[in-house]
């Protein structure tokens, strides 16, 4: 039995071509980029030339990219580093990754006053609703949703902020989700800070970038070293920033032909299961979010028993974020768009690579067809028997 991989939205695989370019700097290219030797300066060129692809391909200035261990790291960077020492208010919602929301909660512990903001049931923020208060250090919205792949209106926020804000609160944007599957510009999102994440695009694992606007000072979250002008210390992994570039680089350049694709397998992975599996409810949008997530629900099936029937099935999905798995609570994104009962609890999270072939995709909907109705008919012979 094949395997199939649908959770492309927890990881990606290593794009051979980053690989390739990665080698070396891994091998006989070896050396520290703070050293002044010949080594040194070999990684330092390697280093930077990355920097300046990512921050062309992002439409940001060079001295704006700070290389981080990934998403995590680069969302407690910019949260830790923009709320205030003085406590204050910092806004955001709970569509938001674990990486943001427990950041708010410890800002929380340590007495800032937080706002959510309204979310529609389509997984949007509900920009009519948004009030500023004139306290709002900090407002952390993400660019489109890990689990529904809702783009969220950053354009019309930060209209909102400029008509009854107070002009002074910083914006930070967790673009983790959205890089590499839709075209963003640093320049013009006009937020403060932006979030990516190299293994989310068929980059490594372990590395991701900030992007910080010129002049923004943050309080440092580490200290220990000059490196990234003390935004981020510590040695900069010079061949995962060359894989991530060469993966974004990639991502980018055959945006539009993988937006196709993934259009395309969507499609027909939908019309499959709404033909053999009904009903099948699609939560988020039903168009204009990122083509290869799909958030959907199985009434009459308990989500964590058919990930686990898809598992011994050979289909590789996820009921939510990877960092919240493990949880059997249901999924924070989903109640903030207010699914409750059977369509909370049976939500299973496909995500799709351009990589996957259109057999994978006809034979992933085939299998979870197989298992979605046999637990149904499970959980309705269950029924009958209480009854
Ligand atoms: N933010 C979002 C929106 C994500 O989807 C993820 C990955 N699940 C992260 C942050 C954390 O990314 P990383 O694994 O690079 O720390």
């Amino acid at each position: 039995m094949n395997l199939i991989y649908l959770d492309n939205n927890a990881s990606t695989p290593l794009l051979p071509e980053a690989l390739e370019a990665m080698r070396p700097f891994l091998c006989e290219r070896f050396g520290n980029p703070a050293s002044s030797h010949v080594f040194g300066r070999q990684a330092r060129k390697a280093l930077e030339d990355a920097r300046e692809k990512i921050a062309v391909l992002l439409e940001a200035q060079p001295d704006e990219v700070v290389f981080t261990s990934g998403a995590t790291e680069a969302n407690n960077v910019a949260m830790f580093g923009l709320a205030a020492p003085t406590p204050a208010r910092l806004v955001t919602s709970f569509l938001e990754h674990p990486s943001v929301l427990e950041p708010i909660n410890e800002l929380y512990r340590r007495g800032n006053a937080i706002t959510y903001l309204a979310v529609t049931p389509d997984g949007v923020l509900d920009v009519g609703k948004v009030r500023f208060h004139e306290d709002t250090r900090l407002i952390a919205i993400m660019l489109a949703n890990h689990e529904t792949g809702a783009i969220q209106p950053i354009e019309s926020l930060l209209r909102a902020l400029s008509v009854n804000g107070n002009g002074r609160a910083a914006v930070h944007c967790d673009a983790a989700a959205a890089a590499g599957k839709m075209p963003i510009s640093f320049r013009n999102l006009g937020v403060t800070t932006v979030t990516i994440s190299a293994h989310k695009f068929h980059g490594p694992k372990g590395i991701g970038a900030l992007l910080v606007r010129r002049g923004v000072k943050l309080h440092p979250l580490h200290f220990g070293g000059h490196q990234q002008h003390g935004q981020r210390p510590g040695t900069e992994p010079v061949a995962l920033a060359v894989g991530m570039a060469t993966a974004l680089e990639w991502s980018l350049r055959k945006l539009d032909e993988h937006q196709a694709r993934l259009l395309d397998l969507r499609q027909r992975f939908l019309a499959a299961l709404r033909e053999h599996a009904a009903p099948v409810m699609v939560n988020g949008p039903v168009e204009g979010g990122l083509p290869g997530t799909l958030n959907l629900s199985f009434p009459g099936c308990k989500a964590d028993a058919l990930l686990m029937n898809l598992d011994i099935a050979g289909v590789a999905c996820s009921t939510g974020s990877a960092c919240s798995s493990g949880s059997l609570l249901p999924s924070p994104v989903l109640q903030a768009m207010h699914k409750t009962g059977d369509i909370l609890h049976s939500a299973m999270r496909f995500s799709l690579s351009p990589l996957l072939r259109v057999a994978d995709i006809d034979e992933a909907a085939r299998r979870i067809v197989q298992c979605v109705n046999r637990l149904r008919q499970a959980h309705d012979a269950e029924d009958g028997s209480i009854g």
